[in-house]
């Protein structure tokens, strides 16, 4: 077996990852670190989970401490990530890691004051952390210049792809030098994944460690099927007879993580709620909270929960099933990571059988379905409704509803601005989609018509319509 020290790294770098504990390379960093330490480009496809950071990282302080900058120092190294907790943590892992090294990094990403980040940037940075907005906004206010860099890596690539930033990425490879080492990192390799690397990568070299679009093989994976209604029930029964003090329960939308997380306070449980509409301070204290365990429960929805590392993370709940399977198999990578054993729990409605069964076919596995005593659903036809059919009973149930509502602002008053539309617009411009097919509607997030799922168009046309940019 291969030890860190056979991997050429300075001495520096060697004795801080001995105190992080590491004892062996993981296969990402066995197989990455040679390729970047000789200056290739790199496409590698590999999950949160295994590693992949200090794949990156490692061998990117190598190059810098082996060639340190003289005088005033610019950035070298560029990491682009899609979200601000996933760009900290990066941060966090590049201050472990740099400990021994006179090495300076900073992370910038949007939700927060510019002005600092600026003042940061102006004392000389080596290594830069950043999503792509607030990077932008850097470069066009000239606070950040990243045309002399060595090294641009594009972390969770197919995720920046999925939350609309193929804009920004492009405008960001418009700024860097055309000569630079370029290493991309994708848990999927789907085909717009090849397409930016034959487009922006000059002749990669590529390491997998996971097959194709597989989950982590620690995780066991369940179902249960369930009424909609039924869920948040059901959630707090699991969770309380499993005795489970550390769960991710995903939902599609932020006010169900909302509504969940109360529900869940409420009967017992203590839990905390993180979405795109927290402020940054209120994210953070909820991911601490959960972190050092005097919080049980995070209710996340996609967005907010990208990337989040928490290690030994024991159990994940999936409230709803994302309609887009990839999305899957990262919510189930937050559980079963450094090779331990996880449990990834999905509560499914009727109408989200299709979904189900589309996961199975991407992870090539059949999950098994279980029927929890005292929630049995009282929906379960032997025949699964096709996507479409939910679609139109979804849309059905929204015009009965809004008939039902009656005329908004008292019937004619059209530039009020309802409570309703302020949070519409709020999740336009968090990225949040109106790809309502409303699958898993029930429960917590029972009904609401603004699920996370970002898709590029929707993006795209919520900043058509002046939405402010946002980073996660
Ligand atoms: P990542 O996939 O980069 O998010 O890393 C997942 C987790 O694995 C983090 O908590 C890291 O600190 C940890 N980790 C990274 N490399 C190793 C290693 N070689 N041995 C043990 N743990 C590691």
């Amino acid at each position: 077996m291969i030890q860190f020290s056979d991997l050429n790294l300075h001495p520096d770098i060697l004795k801080a990852v001995e105190e992080k504990g590491y004892k062996t390379p993981s296969p990402i960093q066995e197989k990455a670190i040679p390729v970047v330490l000789k200056g290739s480009d790199l496409l590698a496809a590999a999950q949160t989970g295994t590693g992949k950071t200090a794949g990156f990282v490692l061998p990117i302080l190598d190059q810098i401490a082996k060639n340190p900058t003289q005088g005033h120092r610019n950035v070298r190294a560029l990491i682009l990530t899609p979200t601000r907790e996933l760009a900290a943590q990066i941060q966090q892992n590049i201050v472990d890691y740099s400990k021994y090294l006179n090495i300076k990094s900073l992370v910038v990403f949007g939700g927060v004051g510019i002005n600092p980040q600026i003042n940061k940037l102006k004392q000389g940075i080596d290594i830069l952390v950043a999503t792509p907005g607030r990077l932008l906004d850097l470069c066009q206010q000239r606070a950040c210049r990243i045309d002399k860099l060595d090294v641009l890596v594009l972390d969770e690539a197919d995720r920046m792809l999925d939350m609309g930033f193929i804009h920004d990425i492009k405008k960001v490879l418009k700024l860097v030098p055309e000569k630079r080492q370029t290493l991309l990192f994708s848990a999927t390799f789907s085909k717009d994944i090849k397409d930016i690397s034959r487009q922006f990568l000059y002749r990669p070299e590529t390491v997998e460690v996971a097959a194709q679009n597989t989950t982590a093989e620690r995780v066991k994976q369940v179902a249960y099927r369930c009424d909609a209604t039924a869920k948040a029930d059901l959630a707090h029964h699991l969770i309380e007879k499993g005795k489970w003090n550390q769960v991710l329960i995903f939902t599609r939308t932020k006010h169900g993580a909302n509504r969940l997380s109360d529900k869940l306070d409420k009967g017992g449980i203590s839990s905390s709620a993180i979405h795109g509409n927290k402020s940054q301070g209120a994210r953070e204290r909820a991911l601490k909270g959960f972190k050092d365990k005097t919080v049980r429960v995070l209710v996340a929805t996609d967005i907010a929960a990208r990337g989040i590392d928490i290690s030994d993370l024991p159990h994940v709940i999936n409230y709803e099933l994302p309609n887009v399977p990839a999305d899957y198999v990262h919510r189930i990578g937050r559980t079963g990571r450094a090779g331990k054993a996880g449990d990834a729990i999905s509560l499914v409605g009727n109408d989200e059988r299709s979904f189900l069964k589309d996961i199975e076919k991407l992870i090539n596995q059949k999950i098994p379905l279980l029927t929890e005593e005292g929630f049995e659903p009282g929906l379960w036809p032997a025949r699964a409704p096709t996507v479409s059919e939910v679609m139109k009973a979804d849309a059905e149930r929204k015009k009965q509803n809004r008939q039902n509502r009656g005329p908004r602002n008292g019937g004619g008053r059209s530039k009020q601005p309802s409570k309703r539309r302020a949070g519409g617009s709020k999740s336009s411009s968090s990225g949040g989609s109106n790809n309502s097919n409303g699958g898993g509607g029930g429960g917590a997030g029972g009904g609401d018509s603004k699920p996370n799922n970002s898709r590029p168009s929707n993006r795209r046309s919520a900043r058509r319509r002046g939405a402010p940019r946002r980073s996660s």
